[in-house]
């Protein structure tokens, strides 16, 4: 679709409410801890509107059948509704027939598709693969399957500390042994939009093809393959608003047409012996098996559902909240975003000073907030900025700039409770004549502490704690020695059954006579198994402490 299209189709005149189109997703019903969802990672997966649900219920209720192949009724309706799924992909990227649509499992089987059907076919011994260095691993793996194979060198273009592609290494790369490039269209993990236009053109100045990842990009902007002139294009329905389990691989036909089949099975073929096997034509030579109806079907559906909006209102909307979230979250102190380059989108990746960001994620999570933190499936880009991961917060259509203010305050409540308490740790000293005292052991993360208590006539005259953590079991350590100050021994243990309950029982609420104030922040470990270890290991400590134990105690 041009961007003339794309504006054709969206609402035009109806000014872009995102408050309104937040109303076509059941799930912001949903409370998550007793708030409501605030949905920040929409990188990794996208929620979905009714009108996807409606579609595959319809067809599970009212026409399920095998396609292609049955003569009855239900089969013909169900045929006709995959492909006609297959019509608005084509019309979504422009592309110029519906044999140049592939359906596929996702981004990653059609890169693999690529990598193992058009690779196989051209890659030989000497010839180079050439990515970029921010990829996603689905777009690193599998070319250094095919390279192994093949006895082929996998060449990385390099990007800058901002995390912009050093184009003009990228051109000094592009050389005569070069048979493909492969790269994102927007990254994951940093937000940056590539050049592609220009990546296109210097590629093809030298008759070589590109595949790109359009994982990231088709949510946010018009993306029209005739005019980027892609040779693929690989794209995930679940990050557009559409089901899991079903994506599209885009190719020239001309290319498709010279590539083997990825895989052999029913539907690809036309006539087969034990001697010789005739394949489909396109696309279905590549559609071996049955297909995922309903995902297809549920992907048409989103493709109508963005372009009721239109993809030019979204990308212009999630720009302008993109710069709203940028210059709010630059308030923070000691944040730092990793990515900063001029092109951006959807994508706020950022470390915050001393703080591990599972530690960020699960604080949030008890606000209702959802982001993801970790490497992002791409451990090369977090090699590059030499950290282990990051908290990210990506955008989607429905986003408000409350979301974002939210996120703002939960950032700053993450801070203040946990951090300050693991930066300045209350308690944290050894008592010379404690009257009990215990030791605790993490083996999963090594955290190790000795818990002192100095007890008289059943009351807690002091408590305090010595040895080193992360962020959560230092914070949860000093938070708790505070609460614990004064209490009696009866006390102290309905507070770690009260603690207990709130880490490891969904169920459980903390407004109990034993109220845990900002121990509270805490609640948000539930369901995380390991962190809650480390929140926990201080509280078993205090409690061997006070029953006398003599072993250490192993938080397994
Ligand atoms: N590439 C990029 C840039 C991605 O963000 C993702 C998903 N995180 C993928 C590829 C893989 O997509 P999928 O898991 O849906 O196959």
């Amino acid at each position: 679709m041009t961007k003339a299209e794309a504006k054709k189709t969206a609402r035009t005149g109806i000014p872009y409410d995102a408050g309104k189109i937040r109303e076509d997703f059941p799930i912001f019903k949903a409370h998550v801890n007793h708030k409501p969802l605030i949905y920040l990672d929409n990188a990794a997966t996208t929620q979905k509107p009714q009108a996807v649900l409606d579609a595959m219920t319809r067809f599970y209720t009212q026409e399920c059948a095998s396609i292609h192949r049955g003569v009855h009724y239900m089969s013909e309706r169900a045929t006709e509704s995959y492909e006609a799924a297959r019509e608005k992909v084509r019309r979504f990227i422009h592309a110029c027939s519906v044999q140049e649509i592939v359906f596929v499992r996702g981004t990653t089987e059609g890169i693999n598709l690529v990598a193992h059907a058009y690779g196989r076919a051209h890659v030989r011994r000497g010839d180079e693969i050439l990515i970029s260095a921010m990829e996603h691993h689905s777009n690193i793996v599998p070319w250094q399957i095919l390279c192994k194979e093949k006895g082929a060198r996998l060449r990385v273009a390099p990007m800058n500390s901002k995390g912009a592609l050093l184009l003009e290494e990228y051109a000094r790369l592009l050389g005569p042994k070069t048979r493909l490039v492969a790269i994102t269209y927007i990254s994951n993990a940093l937000g940056t939009v590539n050049p592609l236009r220009e990546i296109i053109r210097l590629a093809h100045e030298r008759n070589v093809p590109v595949l790109v990842d359009g994982a990231q990009a088709i949510p946010h902007m018009p993306v029209d393959v005739q005019e980027l002139d892609c040779d693929f294009l690989a794209f995930s329905g679940h990050k557009m608003y559409g089901p899991t389990g079903i994506g599209i691989l885009y190719g020239k036909e001309r290319l498709l047409e010279a590539m083997p089949p990825y895989q052999g099975g029913g539907d690809m073929i036309r006539s087969v012996t034990f001697e010789k096997t005739t394949y489909s034509k396109l696309p279905h030579k590549f559609e071996a098996g049955t297909p995922n109806v309903a995902g297809g079907i549920g992907l048409g559906a989103a493709v109508d559902y963005v372009e009721s909006i239109g993809l030019a209102a979204i990308s212009a909307y999630e720009r302008e909240l993109m710069a709203y979230a940028t210059t709010a979250l630059k308030t923070i102190e000691d944040l730092r975003f990793i990515g900063t380059a001029k092109d951006k989108a959807s994508v706020l990746s950022f470390v915050l000073k001393g703080i591990h960001p599972h530690d960020i994620g699960t604080v949030l999570d008890e606000d209702g907030i959802a982001i993801r933190t970790g490497h992002h499936c791409a451990q090369p880009v977090m090699d590059f900025f030499g950290i282990p991961a990051t908290a990210r917060a990506s955008l989607g259509l429905y986003n408000t700039r409350e979301d974002i203010d939210a996120l703002v305050r939960g950032l700053r409540k993450a801070r203040e409770v946990v951090l300050d308490h693991y930066k300045k740790p209350r308690n944290l000293r050894k008592i010379e004549h404690a009257t009990r005292q215990a030791e605790g052991f993490n083996p999963l993360c090594g955290d190790r502490l000795v818990i002192y208590i100095k007890a008289r006539n059943g009351v807690i005259e002091d408590i305090a704690f010595a040895g080193s953590g992360c962020a959560i079991s230092t914070a949860s350590a000093s938070m708790m020695t505070e609460s614990l100050k004064g209490k009696t021994e009866a006390e102290a243990e309905a507070l770690f059954e009260s603690f207990h309950q709130l880490v490891t029982n969904p169920a459980a609420s903390q407004s109990g006579p034993e109220s845990l104030g900002t121990l509270a922040v805490f609640a948000g470990l539930r369901g995380y198994p390991v962190r809650v270890k480390c929140a926990i290991l201080a509280w078993h400590t205090m409690l061997a402490a006070l029953r006398g134990s003599r072993e250490t105690v192993a938080t397994e």
